[in-house]
């Protein structure tokens, strides 16, 4: 199953993916994490999208689509795959349309529908572990212990771009260059759409009957 998960930043799609992936008992991936991991590692692609990723702007599609198709194109993940964050423009979603038409195509598109506010609210508060990745959330989801991981005993960090003036340029971003590639998705007639600021139980269990209906 091929699954892809879009919304706007701060929709929740990074904490559902793990879980829906696991439900279909295939590997998720999140292209922003996938950049992240280049700039820890100091590769020339990471230095090159942290002068993106720091204004809040997108990766150009050349150096997007490869590194992701680099990671489809694994082996390890032929049977399926959950993705996070990808495709965010028009010409990524060509491009994995056409990467995998002859494997049977996208599945399932779900889309998590959150209110700008909320948006801002989240991600202003947004706190993520060093290690696993796992969010967090000053006021709605705090840790047990301040600024460590409850999952794994990583080190929480707020990420750069969740800083005010960033979050808003990335919401903007999004409405301008994504919100027609979910349209693109909706005319396919493979979306399902999904309450974003339902509970996080809820929205975990919206989401895996989407995948399994
Ligand atoms: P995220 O972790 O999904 O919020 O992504 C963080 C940042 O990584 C984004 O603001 C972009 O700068 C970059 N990025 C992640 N995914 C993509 C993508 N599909 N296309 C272009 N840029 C991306």
């Amino acid at each position: 199953m091929r699954v892809i998960l879009m919304g706007p930043p701060g929709s929740g799609k990074g904490t559902q993916a793990a879980s829906i992936a696991n439900h279909l008992g295939v590997e998720s991936v999140s292209s922003g994490d996938l950049f992240r991991d280049h700039q820890k590692r100091d590769t020339e692609l990471g230095r090159l999208a942290r002068s993106f990723m720091e204004r809040g702007v997108y990766v150009p599609d050349d150096v997007t689509i490869k590194m992701v198709m680099d990671w489809i194109d694994d082996p390890a993940h032929a049977n399926g795959f959950v993705l996070d964050g990808f495709p965010r423009t028009h010409a990524q979603a060509v491009a994995l349309d056409e990467e995998i038409e002859s494997l049977g195509g996208i599945d399932r598109v779900l889309f998590f529908r959150v209110a700008q506010n909320e948006l801002v609210r989240r991600l202003t508060g947004r706190m993520i572990c060093r290690q696993c990745q796992t969010p967090y959330h000053a006021q709605s989801s705090p840790p047990n212990t301040e600024g460590v991981c409850d999952r794994c005993g990583g080190e929480l960090y707020e990420r750069n771009d969740d800083k005010a003036e960033v979050v808003t340029k990335r919401i903007q971003i999004y409405s301008d260059e994504t919100e027609p590639v979910v349209e693109y998705y909706r005319s396919g007639g493979k979306l399902r759409e999904i309450d974003g600021e339902a509970s996080i139980d809820a929205v975990s269990e919206a989401s895996l009957a989407a995948v399994s209906g």
